[in-house]
């Protein structure tokens, strides 16, 4: 196909209908696929040939939308996971194993930082937290033999702080290991961390892919980019025979696409989180508007991130685009026409002037999500967080005080009288 704009690709990108075959993607509701005769089947199951044979490994409607996010993404190819946080297990489990070690920002979203920080250690494996401000010299010190991969968020969730991608990724193929980006805030539309030099990418397509908020779903993009057989030492499930495909070598049998080939025959075969085809198919929805919608919540999101600013009684306010924000100079860099539509703030005042704040609101919810087409707000240190310690809490750059405001699709002006007018309602409750 020829090279197209992210907008044509939103709509069009992984399913081209032949002649007499529908329109809009259909969803293959089949857990079988069939075949003519035993030998077809045998050779499916060895992966010397392609084809679909049950769903928990790929189906034909997954496998269309995986197509269209690597396209949005620039990468070789791509799998949906019922769940972002099944995504980036995935994407870290598929080269990371007991005895192994990784590096990861702190400034993640809750959840991952869970699964690393508690369930990766009782798995046997290590990750250190590094600050993303952090020196050169002091990232590389965190690196040991048995260093595998690095991790870090475009936009960390909740804090909305830029990670500066180039410089990760030089750091990490320095040391001979793949850097492994969440991109779910921007989104492609907005940043495109491959083309930065990250290698793999992931995402919950439960936030703005998706956008309308009505199912759970994540992906890993491979870029394609990482040489593994030139670290196959350290990387042993990609560049040694697997004994459970009778021998086959991942790198050898797939070259590019031997990263996401693995993470399909083996975690998909194994673990077997995969996306619903139905919701694969809703996501798809989503997709087609996806770059109408996020330019829509940028700009609502910087006339209310500037109203915050100018407002007596917010103490400060989070958000890349704005000019003053310690983030401005990377958001110009890798993602120019805007953040997205989450910002963080706090408001002058104790904790029940905030929670009454909260409670006053009208239109705007108290919600766990982000990134759809309702304007929500939490507050982390008592929603999402509040297993983290205040230290915990302070390494994921989540201050005590923060408010994080996802800016839905309603009209900017509805939103900022909504939030004035709480804000006077706070003073006398
Ligand atoms: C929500 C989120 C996740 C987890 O995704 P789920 O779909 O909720 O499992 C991971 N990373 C980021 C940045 C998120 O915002």
């Amino acid at each position: 196909m020829q090279k197209t704009h992210v907008g044509t690709q939103c709509v069009q990108a992984g399913y081209s209908p032949k002649k007499g075959e529908p329109r809009q993607l259909p969803i293959i509701q089949s857990t079988t696929f069939k075949y003519e005769t035993s030998d077809q089947m045998a050779k499916l199951f060895d992966l010397e040939e392609s084809g679909y044979f049950y769903t928990r490994l790929q189906n034909p409607t997954n496998d269309a939308v995986a197509a269209k996010i690597a396209a949005l993404e620039g990468g070789v190819g791509a799998m949906l996971t019922s769940s972002g946080q099944a995504a980036n297990f995935f994407a870290c489990f598929n080269i990371c194993e007991a005895g192994d070690h990784m590096i990861s920002t702190a400034s993640i979203y809750g959840g991952t930082y869970n699964l690393f920080y508690t369930t990766f250690k009782k798995m046997g494996i290590e990750v250190t937290f590094v600050d993303q401000n952090a020196s050169d010299e002091v990232l590389e010190a965190a690196f040991r033999e048995n260093t595998k991969l690095v991790f870090g968020e475009t936009l960390s969730n909740p804090g909305v702080r830029v990670f500066d991608i180039e410089r990760f990724a030089r750091i990490a193929h320095k040391h001979g290991v793949p850097l492994i980006v969440d991109n779910t805030f921007p989104t492609p539309v907005g940043c495109r961390p491959i083309e930065w030099g990250a290698d793999i990418v992931t995402h919950s397509t439960t936030k703005y892919m998706d956008g309308h908020g009505v199912q759970v779903g994540g992906a890993i993009v491979d870029g394609g980019t990482f040489p593994w057989k030139d670290h196959a030492d350290k990387f042993p499930a990609l560049c040694t025979p697997d004994a459970s495909y009778h021998g086959l070598v991942y790198a050898d049998a797939f070259g590019k696409a031997a990263y996401i080939t693995k993470a399909t025959v083996h975690l998909m075969r194994d673990f077997g989180c995969i996306q619903s085809p139905q919701n694969a198919f809703y996501l798809n929805l989503g997709l087609q508007t996806l770059h109408l919608r996020m330019q829509q919540h940028k700009t609502s999101a910087l006339k209310i991130a500037r109203f915050l600013q100018d407002h007596p009684e917010v103490k400060w306010v989070h958000y890349p685009d704005l000019e003053t924000d310690e983030c401005h100079a990377l958001q110009q860099k890798y993602m120019p026409e805007g953040s997205c539509g989450v910002m963080a703030f706090a408001l002058r005042g104790d904790r029940d002037f905030q929670n009454h704040f909260m409670d006053a609101l009208k239109l705007v919810t108290i919600e766990t999500h982000v990134a759809d087409c309702y304007t929500c707000l939490l507050h982390p240190a008592s929603h999402t967080h509040r297993q983290l310690s205040d230290q915990q809490l302070r390494e994921a750059g989540v201050d005590p005080d923060m408010i994080r405001l996802s800016i839905g699709l309603e009209d900017p002006e509805d939103i900022i009288n909504d939030i004035q007018h709480a804000i006077q309602q706070a003073h006398t409750l």
